[in-house]
């Protein structure tokens, strides 16, 4: 499948694109973790990224734009992609149909993942990540806790809350998200691409998600 996927931040974009990836193979590729793992490897990227990052901030357009031309054109991507936190920007959406234009790609359809606002501030405020970067594995205080030593279930490592998880900064995602993203919606309607789902259980959403593309 060769998909986008829209939401808020916390709206479970992660784990849904986690979910429809070990279903058929496509390739998740996801702008956080790339800028995430670059911070941590503290590379000339990393080192631009991070203070936008921080403050819960975009990260410039053409920034996320050299990195997603090299990244759509690795051999993986051939299969199939999920796109989770990307676009992010009208200028991104822009910029993205004529890279895929000149690339020969078409996309099968855009999903936007409806959650209510009180639902997204619950979860981001609760949410743990796991700090090795090879894995990410996603927790929460409430819900799916990790081990009583604060580690990763998976690997071992500790479980950390991200600089951008604050309150403060949280707010701001938030902001810049209806400011910023939602546009998107309205921008792949007009494409004829977006399919919206309204998702609180992510299962059940890729299910859905599933017998869409099916059709
Ligand atoms: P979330 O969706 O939970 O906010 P992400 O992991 O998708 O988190 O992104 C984390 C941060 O990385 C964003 O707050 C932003 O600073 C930066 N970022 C990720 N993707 C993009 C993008 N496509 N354009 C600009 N900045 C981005
Ligand atoms: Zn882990």
């Amino acid at each position: 499948m060769k998909i986008i996927l829209l939401g808020a931040p916390g709206a479970g974009k992660g784990t849904v694109a986690k979910l429809l990836s070990e279903y058929d193979g496509s390739v998740q590729i996801s702008t956080g973790d790339i800028l995430r793992a670059a911070v941590k490897e503290g590379n000339e990227l990393g080192k631009e990224a991070k203070a936008y990052m921080d403050r819960g901030d975009l990260v410039p357009d053409s920034l996320i734009m050299k990195i997603m031309e090299a990244r759509l054109q690795e051999s993986d991507c051939k299969r199939g992609f999920i796109m989770d936190g990307f676009p992010r920007t009208i200028p991104q959406a822009e910029a993205l149909k004529e890279l895929l234009e000149r690339l020969s790609i078409t996309l099968d359809m855009v999903v936007n993942l409806e959650v209510p606002r009180e639902v997204i501030l619950d979860r981001l405020t609760t949410r743990r990540t796991c700090s090795n970067p090879s894995c990410q594995e996603i927790y929460n205080i409430k819900s799916k806790p990790p081990t009583p030593e604060g580690t990763c279930k998976k690997c071992g490592s500790p479980v950390i809350q991200r600089d951008d998880e604050t309150e403060e900064a949280i707010l701001n995602r938030l902001e810049t998200y209806n400011a910023m993203t939602a546009p998107l919606i309205g921008f792949y309607e007009k494409e004829g691409l977006l399919k919206s789902f309204k998702s609180l259980d992510s299962k059940a959403t890729v299910e859905a998600i599933k017998q869409s593309l099916s059709a």
